[in-house]
């Protein structure tokens, strides 16, 4: 069930007048090192209007078909917060404004949420620990002690959604180690979260997880058993029938889902003169997109990568609106495209690499470094790989292995040249 309220300017702006207003967020933001004045963020939220919702799998709640991510730019953020987005991801990295910050400062948790607390899904996502998601244990009492000192980092009393973050190795792992499930329990019973909810990775043909499985395999035993409430994961166009099964599932299970790596070289399509040459004239691959996930997907909501508030309007704006005949026709070229030059992240070659490469995670840093402009950070990941790119012997063993016919060696080189 969804539905989307229209507003004219005037009724927006008075709106965001009283509401920034009595948040103190106009004078907060004066003075701050923000990009966008409060004038800009209010135009931005205005042309976005305010999001449809969704029902999150079969509960009783609704969140915006689009959801917010803790790290956005803070205006970004506060456009958001205004267009009523309310369920926001990753609210741990969020901490207590001190005297002189502002609802938008980055970082920091909005003034909003803080007046309205109950007005907002939080969530919070909890790692495994002693290691990366790959080497690293679950560990209750340590998943315990994070939540809680999260809690008093960003002062957000509760968190609404605990996430255990990456999930299960193998299907083995899910039955047999419940240290996620019994640090929510105890949380729970404190008052301290309320829903239960998973961020599932793939591990099959990860080299630092044997016998590590696929997303799909981990998804299908999650929900056939009802404990977790919802879960998050890889899901974009193009992908093809085991998520669109797993989406099936779902929706047949009551199990909600929020979807992540959604837009699969959008990116570098925007930046590739050639490609916009022959893109619809009226139309932009970030609104294709947020318009084919709201609107012609079985998902209940995805999160979006956001650099500012320029890419904020152009992706939003598409929320809850049909794709016209232009869209349908710049989804097929941005399909086409990323089959030729962008991963999907399915794991499926790399138990074939005798180099033992981390196939899918060097591409998944190229994204980050051409889709998001995020190359520090896609470099410092790219750096902390066992083996690095150039480690490709150009053998061939993975090609034959692709969903994509992705031509693997050639990717590789150049992710290196971008990473290395
Ligand atoms: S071509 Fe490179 S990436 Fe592919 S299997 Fe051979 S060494 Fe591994
Ligand atoms: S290179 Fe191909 S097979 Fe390997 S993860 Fe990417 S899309 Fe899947």
């Amino acid at each position: 069930m969804s539905h989307q309220y229209h507003m004219g300017r005037r009724e927006f702006i008075t709106r965001s007048a009283v509401v920034t207003a009595g948040l103190g967020v106009t004078a907060a933001l004066n003075g701050l090192a923000l990009d966008a004045t409060r004038r800009d963020i209010e135009e931005a939220a205005h042309k976005v209007g305010k999001l449809l919702r969704h029902r999150l799998g079969n509960g009783k709640r609704e969140i915006s078909a689009l959801v917010g991510a803790s790290d956005w730019a803070p205006e970004a953020i506060e456009a958001g917060i205004l267009c009523d987005i309310n369920y926001w991801h990753k609210a741990q990295r969020w901490q207590k404004p001190t005297t002189g910050t502002s609802a938008g400062q980055r970082g920091f948790t909005p003034t909003a949420v803080l007046k309205n607390r109950e007005a907002y899904y939080c969530e919070v996502t909890v790692d495994r620990v002693r290691g990366s998601h790959e080497t690293g244990e679950i560990d209750e009492e340590g998943f315990y002690q994070f939540v809680k000192q999260a809690l008093v980092r960003s002062v957000l009393h509760y968190f609404d959604d605990y996430k255990f973050h990456f999930g299960y190795h193998t299907v083995a792992e899910w039955k047999n180690n419940r240290g996620p499930l019994k640090a929510y329990e105890r949380l729970k019973k404190e008052g301290l979260v309320k829903h239960l909810a998973i961020s599932q990775h793939s591990y099959n043909g990860n080299a630092k997880v044997p016998g590590g499985e696929s997303a799909v395999d981990m998804l299908e035993a999650i929900i056939d058993e009802g404990l977790y409430e919802h879960a998050q994961f890889f899901y974009t166009f193009g992908d093809g029938d085991p998520m669109e099964q797993i989406l099936d599932l779902a929706r047949r299970k009551g199990f909600g889902s929020i979807v992540m790596k959604t837009s699969r070289g959008a990116g570098r399509m925007k930046e590739d003169p050639e490609f916009m040459k022959k893109f619809p004239a009226d139309a932009s691959p970030h609104n294709v997109l947020a318009r084919w996930l709201t609107t012609s997907t079985k998902i209940d909501a995805a999160v979006i990568a956001i650099q500012d508030l320029d890419q904020f309007v152009d992706t939003y704006s598409g929320a809850g609106k049909p794709l016209r005949a232009a869209d349908v026709r710049g989804l097929e070229q941005m399909v086409a495209y990323a089959n030729q030059e962008v991963c999907r992240l399915c794991n499926q070659c790399m138990s074939h690499c005798p180099q033992q490469l981390q196939i899918a995670d060097i591409l998944r840093y190229e994204r980050y470094a051409l889709d998001y402009h995020e190359k520090k950070a896609a470099r410092r990941f790219y750096g902390q790989l066992d083996k690095q790119a150039d480690s490709c012997t150009e053998c061939g063993a993975c090609l034959p292995h692709c969903p994509q016919g992705l031509r693997i060696p050639e990717k590789l080189a150049g992710a290196h040249r971008i990473l290395g």
